[in-house]
Protein backbone atom coordinates (compact mmCIF):
# COMPACT_ATOMS: atom_id res chain seq x y z
CA UNK A 1 0.00 0.00 0.00
CA UNK A 2 1.44 3.21 -1.03
CA UNK A 3 1.19 5.94 1.75
CA UNK A 4 -1.64 8.41 1.48
CA UNK A 5 -1.07 11.96 0.76
CA UNK A 6 -1.24 12.87 3.86
CA UNK A 7 1.87 10.76 5.30
CA UNK A 8 3.52 12.24 2.30
CA UNK A 9 3.16 15.95 3.08
CA UNK A 10 3.88 14.93 6.50
CA UNK A 11 7.33 13.22 5.71
CA UNK A 12 7.75 16.06 3.47
CA UNK A 13 7.48 18.02 6.26
CA UNK A 14 10.04 16.45 8.62
CA UNK A 15 12.34 17.43 6.24
CA UNK A 16 15.56 19.30 7.52
CA UNK A 17 15.08 22.80 6.25
CA UNK A 18 17.61 23.27 3.86
CA UNK A 19 17.06 20.39 2.33
CA UNK A 20 13.49 21.01 1.90
CA UNK A 21 14.14 24.23 0.52
CA UNK A 22 16.67 22.82 -1.97
CA UNK A 23 13.89 20.34 -3.01
CA UNK A 24 10.96 22.39 -3.09
CA UNK A 25 12.73 24.91 -5.55
CA UNK A 26 13.39 22.33 -8.12
CA UNK A 27 10.02 21.17 -7.87
CA UNK A 28 8.48 24.88 -8.57
CA UNK A 29 11.33 25.85 -10.67
CA UNK A 30 12.34 22.36 -12.73
CA UNK A 31 15.40 22.82 -14.79
CA UNK A 32 15.72 21.04 -18.17
CA UNK A 33 11.86 20.28 -17.92
CA UNK A 34 10.30 19.45 -21.45
CA UNK A 35 11.88 17.54 -24.65
CA UNK A 36 14.72 17.73 -26.67
CA UNK A 37 14.32 18.51 -30.98
CA UNK A 38 16.57 15.57 -31.58
CA UNK A 39 17.24 13.37 -28.66
CA UNK A 40 20.00 10.55 -29.25
CA UNK A 41 18.26 8.39 -26.47
CA UNK A 42 14.88 8.31 -24.51
CA UNK A 43 13.94 6.06 -21.45
CA UNK A 44 11.07 5.76 -19.24
CA UNK A 45 10.90 5.05 -15.77
CA UNK A 46 8.11 4.16 -13.31
CA UNK A 47 7.98 3.72 -9.23
CA UNK A 48 5.25 1.83 -8.28
CA UNK A 49 5.11 2.46 -4.79
CA UNK A 50 4.21 6.01 -5.47
CA UNK A 51 3.21 6.34 -9.15
CA UNK A 52 5.92 8.55 -9.71
CA UNK A 53 6.95 8.22 -13.85
CA UNK A 54 9.71 9.97 -15.42
CA UNK A 55 11.06 9.73 -19.08
CA UNK A 56 14.47 11.03 -19.98
CA UNK A 57 15.82 12.41 -23.41
CA UNK A 58 19.30 12.95 -24.28
CA UNK A 59 21.41 14.18 -26.76
CA UNK A 60 24.44 12.37 -26.61
CA UNK A 61 28.20 13.06 -28.78
CA UNK A 62 31.55 11.99 -28.76
CA UNK A 63 30.89 10.19 -25.50
CA UNK A 64 29.24 13.77 -23.75
CA UNK A 65 26.24 14.51 -22.94
CA UNK A 66 25.64 17.29 -24.89
CA UNK A 67 21.53 17.83 -23.48
CA UNK A 68 19.40 16.45 -21.29
CA UNK A 69 15.25 17.31 -20.74
CA UNK A 70 13.29 14.95 -18.87
CA UNK A 71 9.16 15.31 -18.52
CA UNK A 72 7.51 13.31 -15.92
CA UNK A 73 4.77 13.13 -13.10
CA UNK A 74 4.38 12.32 -9.80
CA UNK A 75 5.50 13.59 -5.99
CA UNK A 76 8.10 16.48 -5.38
CA UNK A 77 11.05 14.26 -4.45
CA UNK A 78 10.58 12.03 -7.64
CA UNK A 79 10.28 15.79 -9.86
CA UNK A 80 13.06 17.45 -7.94
CA UNK A 81 15.93 15.21 -7.92
CA UNK A 82 15.01 14.75 -11.97
CA UNK A 83 15.56 18.34 -12.13
CA UNK A 84 18.83 18.10 -9.89
CA UNK A 85 19.71 15.02 -12.00
CA UNK A 86 19.84 16.99 -15.35
CA UNK A 87 21.61 19.89 -14.09
CA UNK A 88 24.23 17.85 -12.27
CA UNK A 89 24.86 15.33 -16.18
CA UNK A 90 24.61 18.32 -18.36
CA UNK A 91 27.93 18.69 -20.62
CA UNK A 92 29.68 15.75 -18.61
CA UNK A 93 31.29 13.03 -20.45
CA UNK A 94 29.24 9.45 -19.70
CA UNK A 95 32.23 8.33 -17.93
CA UNK A 96 31.68 11.08 -15.23
CA UNK A 97 27.85 10.40 -15.32
CA UNK A 98 28.36 6.69 -14.57
CA UNK A 99 30.54 7.75 -11.62
CA UNK A 100 28.00 10.24 -10.12
CA UNK A 101 25.07 7.50 -10.83
CA UNK A 102 26.72 5.27 -8.73
CA UNK A 103 28.00 7.69 -6.14
CA UNK A 104 24.18 9.16 -5.92
CA UNK A 105 22.39 5.72 -5.66
CA UNK A 106 24.68 4.21 -3.25
CA UNK A 107 24.64 7.03 -1.11
CA UNK A 108 20.55 6.50 -1.09
CA UNK A 109 21.23 3.39 -0.10
CA UNK A 110 23.11 4.06 2.56
CA UNK A 111 26.49 5.11 2.26
CA UNK A 112 28.15 8.37 3.79
CA UNK A 113 31.24 7.78 0.89
CA UNK A 114 31.05 10.54 -0.45
CA UNK A 115 32.45 14.02 -1.92
CA UNK A 116 30.01 17.30 -1.35
CA UNK A 117 31.26 18.54 -4.24
CA UNK A 118 30.30 16.21 -6.57
CA UNK A 119 26.68 15.87 -5.34
CA UNK A 120 26.30 19.45 -5.29
CA UNK A 121 22.32 20.10 -4.26
CA UNK A 122 22.13 16.42 -4.98
CA UNK A 123 22.84 16.18 -0.95
CA UNK A 124 19.62 17.17 0.15
CA UNK A 125 18.04 14.37 -1.17
CA UNK A 126 20.11 12.21 1.30
CA UNK A 127 17.09 13.95 3.70
CA UNK A 128 14.86 11.49 2.41
CA UNK A 129 16.64 8.21 3.34
CA UNK A 130 14.77 8.80 7.01
CA UNK A 131 12.04 7.60 4.39
CA UNK A 132 13.08 3.84 3.23
CA UNK A 133 9.87 4.28 0.64
CA UNK A 134 10.79 7.43 -0.52
CA UNK A 135 14.19 6.22 -1.43
CA UNK A 136 12.65 4.86 -4.94
CA UNK A 137 11.33 8.52 -5.72
CA UNK A 138 14.41 9.98 -5.71
CA UNK A 139 16.24 7.37 -7.66
CA UNK A 140 13.72 7.29 -10.23
CA UNK A 141 15.54 9.17 -12.17
CA UNK A 142 18.97 8.07 -11.74
CA UNK A 143 17.87 4.54 -13.17
CA UNK A 144 15.59 5.59 -15.66
CA UNK A 145 19.16 7.96 -16.68
CA UNK A 146 21.44 4.68 -15.98
CA UNK A 147 18.72 2.80 -19.19
CA UNK A 148 19.64 5.87 -20.85
CA UNK A 149 23.42 5.71 -20.68
CA UNK A 150 23.84 2.12 -21.00
CA UNK A 151 21.93 2.85 -24.42
CA UNK A 152 24.45 4.84 -25.43
CA UNK A 153 27.89 5.02 -27.50
CA UNK A 154 30.77 5.89 -24.84
CA UNK A 155 32.90 7.79 -27.61
ZN1 LIG B 1 7.27 9.55 -5.15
Amino acid sequence: MPPTDNEYKKQESELDELYRDIILDHYRNPRHRGHLEKPTTSKEGYNPLCGDEVTVELTVRDGVIEDVAYVGSGCSISQSSASMMADAVLGKPLKDVKHLIDTFTSVMRGSDDFDPDELGDLEALTGVRKFPVRVKCATLAWHTLDDAVEESPAS
